[in-house]
C-alpha cells in the first residue's frame, strides 16, 4: 500500500512538473536567494497577500540591508515600513527579537539548519524549511496550505495541519520531489485546485488519477 501511495504522488507530480511553469512564483527575493532576504520576507509573508509581501519586502530592503541595521532601526519606524503587512506591529517586534538574538548567538548571520531556525522568534516550520532550502539548498519540504491541501485531495497524506503534512512527506515523497514540490503545488493551487477546485480546468491526466475529483462527483 505505501508503494502505491508513493508512485501516486511521484506520478501526479510529474505530470504537473511538465504542464504548469513553477517558475511563476519566482520573486526578485527567491532568485536573490540572500539567506537574510529569503527570513525576512517569509516572515512577513504570513497572513499577508503575496503582492503586499513584495511591495513591503522591496521598501524594507532598501533601508535594512542587514542584521545591524535591523538592530539600529527603531521599532516604530519598521512597523511603518512593514506596514500594511498583517500583523505589522507583531511583525515588528519579533523582527527586533530575532535582530538581537541573531546578533548575540549566530554572530550576525542566518543559521542554514532547521533546528537553529525553528528556535527564532516568529518562525515555523514553513518558514525555516523554505529558508534552508532556498537560501542554503538544503533538503527540506515547505508545506503551506496549497501543499497541505493538494497533498490531501490527492490522497498522498491523511493529515490535519501542514506540520503533520510535511512530516508525511518527509516519509513518503523521494527526495528529488521536496524542493519543488512547493512551487509546483503554489501555482497548480492558486489557478486550479483552488480551496473550491477548478476541476473543470484541470489537466485531464491529473484528473482521470485524481480521488477527490472521484468523490465530489459521485
Ligand atoms: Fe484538484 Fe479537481 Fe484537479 Fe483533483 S481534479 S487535482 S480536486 S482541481
Amino acid at each position: 500500500n505505501f508503494f502505491v501511495i508513493t508512485m501516486n504522488s511521484v506520478e501526479l507530480i510529474e505530470i504537473l512538473s511538465k504542464k504548469i511553469n513553477k517558475n511563476a512564483v519566482v520573486t526578485e527575493i527567491s532568485k536573490d536567494r540572500d539567506p537574510f532576504k529569503v527570513l525576512i520576507s517569509t516572515i512577513i509573508s504570513a497572513r499577508t497577500k503575496d503582492e503586499v509581501t513584495e511591495e513591503v519586502s522591496k521598501r524594507l530592503f532598501n533601508v535594512v540591508k542587514n542584521v545591524d541595521d535591523l538592530l539600529k532601526i527603531d521599532e516604530e519606524e519598521l512597523s511603518k515600513l512593514i506596514y500594511p503587512a498583517g500583523f505589522y506591529k507583531n511583525k515588528a517586534k519579533n523582527l527586533k527579537k530575532l535582530a538581537k538574538i541573531l546578533k548575540e548567538n549566530y554572530n550576525g548571520k542566518v543559521p542554514d539548519s532547521l533546528e537553529d531556525l525553528l528556535k527564532l522568534p516568529g518562525v515555523g516550520r514553513k518558514t525555516a524549511n523554505l529558508v534552508i532550502t532556498l537560501a542554503f539548498d538544503k533538503d527540506g519540504i515547505c508545506v503551506d496550505t496549497h501543499v497541505h491541501r493538494i497533498c490531501n485531495r490527492w490522497g498522498i497524506v491523511d493529515t490535519e495541519t501542514p506540520e503533520e503534512t510535511e512530516f508525511e512527506l518527509r516519509k513518503k515523497l523521494p527526495k528529488k520531489y521536496w524542493k519543488i514540490i512547493n512551487n509546483l503545488l503554489v501555482v497548480f493551487g492558486r489557478e486550479i485546485c483552488s480551496p473550491k477546485p477548478k476541476c473543470d480546468k484541470c489537466f485531464e491526466e491529473i484528473r482521470l488519477k485524481c480521488p477527490y475529483y472521484k468523490k465530489i462527483k459521485v
